[in-house]
C-alpha cells in the first residue's frame, strides 16, 4: 500500500469525502493495529452498554506502549475475515456515533506541541494519501480545522490531549517501560474504570485527595468525570 504524508495548514482545504457509495468503502477497516485511546473506550463502551471486564476481554489485546512504556489496548481484529475491525459491517461502522478518535481524523493525523513563549497548545496536521483511498476523488473541500468540527473530534481531542499530557511527564521523569505495580495502577485509571470506582468508593483510594461532595456524586455515574480524575491521580501519584 503506497502512503504519501504531507504537512497541512489548519485553515489550508483538502478534498475529501467518504460514503458508503465509495469504491474502498470499509477497505480502511481492516488490518489496522489500531490503538484505542481511554476515551475512546468510554465512547465505544457506553455505545454498546458493556462493562470494562466485557469490552476488554472481547475486543482488545493488552500491550506496553512502545514510545510511552505506558500500558495500552488495541482492538483484536477478526483473522477469520481478513483480520477486519470487529465493529464493521457490510453497512459500515456498527459503532459509528462513538467510533475511534483515529477513525474521526482519516485521512489527517494531528500532533500538538506547547508553545515555549504563551504555553498554549499549537495542533499541527498532515495529510495521508494511501493509494486504496479513494475519498480524494470525491470532490468535497474542508480544512483540517472544519474537518476536525464536523467530526465531532473537539472531546475526543481534549481528553486525548490530556493523556498526552501525561506521557510527556512520564517520559520527562524516566524512559522505558513502567514497573509492574505502575503498569496496573495506570490500567485501571486509564481503561478499567469500573474497578477505578469500586476502589474509590469500596477501599479507600483517593481518601488522602479530600475529593468535595460534589465531585464523589458525579463520578458514580460519570465516566468522563472518573477518567479525569484517573489521569490527574497517574500525574499526581506517579509522574510529579
Ligand atoms: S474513502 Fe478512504 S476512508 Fe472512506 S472507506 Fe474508502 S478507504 Fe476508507
Ligand atoms: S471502529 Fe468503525 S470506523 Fe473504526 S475501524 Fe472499526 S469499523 Fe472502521
Amino acid at each position: 500500500m503506497e502512503e504519501d504524508i504531507v504537512q497541512i495548514m489548519p485553515d489550508e482545504p483538502f478534498i475529501f469525502a467518504c460514503h458508503s457509495g465509495v469504491a474502498c468503502f470499509n477497505e480502511c477497516c481492516r488490518d489496522l493495529n489500531q490503538f484505542i485511546t481511554p476515551y475512546d473506550m468510554v465512547r465505544m463502551r457506553k455505545s454498546l452498554g458493556l462493562s470494562c471486564e466485557e469490552f476488554l476481554s472481547k475486543y482488545t489485546s493488552r500491550h506496553i506502549g512502545p514510545e510511552s512504556g505506558l500500558p495500552v489496548v488495541t482492538l483484536k481484529p477478526n483473522p477469520a475475515d481478513g483480520l477486519t475491525c470487529p465493529f464493521v459491517t457490510p453497512e459500515g461502522c456498527s459503532v459509528y456515533n462513538d467510533r475511534p478518535a483515529s477513525c474521526r481524523m482519516y485521512p489527517l493525523a494531528r500532533a500538538v506541541t506547547r508553545s515555549r513563549e504563551t504555553g498554549q497548545l499549537m495542533e499541527h496536521f498532515a495529510l495521508i494519501r494511501e493509494s486504496h483511498c479513494k475519498g480524494f476523488s470525491e470532490g468535497k473541500s474542508q480544512t483540517p480545522l472544519e474537518w476536525v468540527e464536523n467530526q465531532g473530534l473537539k472531546k475526543y481531542n481534549e481528553m486525548n490531549d490530556l493523556l498526552l499530557e501525561i506521557i510527556s511527564l512520564k517520559n520527562q521523569k524516566k524512559s522505558g517501560p513502567v514497573d509492574f505495580k505502575e503498569e496496573l495502577m495506570v490500567h485501571m485509571a486509564f481503561y478499567d474504570l469500573d474497578s477505578f470506582r469500586t476502589h474509590i468508593f469500596e477501599k479507600g483510594l483517593l481518601g488522602e485527595f479530600n475529593l468535595d461532595e460534589r465531585i464523589m456524586e458525579k463520578i458514580k455515574t460519570d465516566d468522563v468525570e472518573l477518567l479525569k480524575l484517573g489521569f490527574e491521580w497517574i500525574k499526581r501519584v506517579l509522574f510529579t
